[in-house]
């Protein structure tokens, strides 16, 4: 039977996701018996010792429902960042907020702003519900250029996607950037400023903490997520700081149950666990620097990141070198995926010393062939 009739237009216009490379795939088909995948800019370190104990004693309770106002995680999130419970959306990871928000707000035939080097689930979000998306051409040196994306604002206009530090670039903007950014943006056009990898951009100078723009901008919604330095990319937890009554509109289209018992439990564990947070952000610091130290000695040109990966000209385009990669049993994201500007380019995420230096030794190995 053919669908493609009775499928709403904006579905019957979207390709589903293409997923990354998975480790076992590529065993299977190479006979590779030791993969390093550093594509997805996960936490090396696996997750909290003490969020797996969380989730082993969630899995008792598995036959209750979840706790659908997720209190717990939402009043540990509301104190960190000295905010109330109603400034907080928890879902299941930062897809499901841009998804929640685009569904919330976006109204089909109106505009998105996203940089052309933009994360693909702010475009598919926004095709999901009709928006039209307006790219905005990054600057020469691949970073974004703010200033185009106020000027590119229209009475057609809703939402404005903003990704700080920029994936896959991994270049951040600085807090003068986005302040005269906020100033610019209208009202009742809705900036989603996405922070997935705040927590090793902070230390970064110049890097916005933009929670301190919520009080003057209710049309600003923070995204932040557990899948990156918490360590949590498989249990999908997420989440939002905004205006309480943008929140409450959210609330409205949320799933009753998104975040399960399991994940609710595992979040709260691991935010409360620095330790580990602190160990996986060192990790990262030492990763890039052995990681730009060998491309510094190569020749090879990186862009500077505020992020726990790098975006790397390998030399080769990054198609070939992943194809010849992943035959060496070394799985990292080629640029050509975000078009033909960052198809030179490939995105290595940092990965544990020991990973980092294998990688490196393969990439020696395959560079001077
Ligand atoms: C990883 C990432 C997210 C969130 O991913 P989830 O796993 O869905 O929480 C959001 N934005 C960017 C730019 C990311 O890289």
């Amino acid at each position: 039977m053919d669908f493609s009739n009775i499928v709403r237009p904006e579905v019957g216009k979207m390709s589903a996701y293409v997923p990354g490379v998975r480790s076992q795939e590529v065993k299977e088909r190479f006979g590779v018996e030791n993969i390093i995948k550093l594509a997805s800019n996960e936490n090396p370190l696996g997750p909290s010792p003490k969020a797996i104990e969380a989730i082993c004693l969630a899995a008792k309770e598995g036959h209750i429902y979840p706790d659908s106002t997720a209190m717990k995680v939402r009043t540990l999130l509301a104190k960190k960042h000295n905010v109330a419970v109603g400034n907080i959306l928890l879902a299941a990871g930062g897809e499901e907020v841009i998804r929640l928000f685009c569904g919330t707000f976006l109204n089909a035939g109106e505009e998105t702003i996203i940089s052309q080097l933009g994360f693909g689930l702010h475009f598919r979000s926004s095709q999901m519900y009709g928006g039209k998306v307006v790219t905005i051409p990054v600057k020469e040196d691949l970073s974004d250029d703010l200033d185009a994306f106020a000027e590119n604002i229209t009475d057609k206009t809703k939402i404005v996607f903003v990704t700080n530090p920029n994936n896959p670039t991994g270049i951040m903007n600085s807090r003068d950037e986005i302040v005269k950014l906020l100033a610019k943006v209208p009202s009742h056009v809705l900036v989603m400023i996405d922070e997935a990898y705040f927590e090793f951009a902070v230390e970064h100078e110049g890097y916005p903490d933009c929670t301190e723009f919520l009080e003057q901008y209710p049309n600003l919604i923070i995204l932040r997520t557990l899948s990156k330095v918490v360590g949590l990319a498989g249990i999908r937890v997420g989440y939002a700081i905004a205006h309480e009554n943008m929140i409450a509109e959210i609330l409205k289209l949320k799933a009753a149950f998104n975040v399960s018992s399991i994940a609710q439990e595992a979040a709260y564990a691991a935010l409360l666990d620095e330790e580990h947070i602190e160990r996986t952000i060192l990790e990262n610091r030492k990763s890039l620097e052995m990681l730009k130290k060998f491309f510094e000695e190569k020749g090879l040109h990186y862009l500077p990141t505020a992020a726990n990966f790098i975006f790397v000209d390998l030399g080769i385009g990054s198609q070939k070198a992943h194809e010849d990669l992943i035959r060496e049993g070394v799985i990292l994201r080629p640029g050509h995926l975000w078009g033909d500007i960052a198809a030179p380019f490939t995105r290595i995420s940092s990965g544990t010393v020991a990973e980092t230096q294998v990688v490196i030794d393969t990439l020696e190995k395959y560079l001077s062939k």
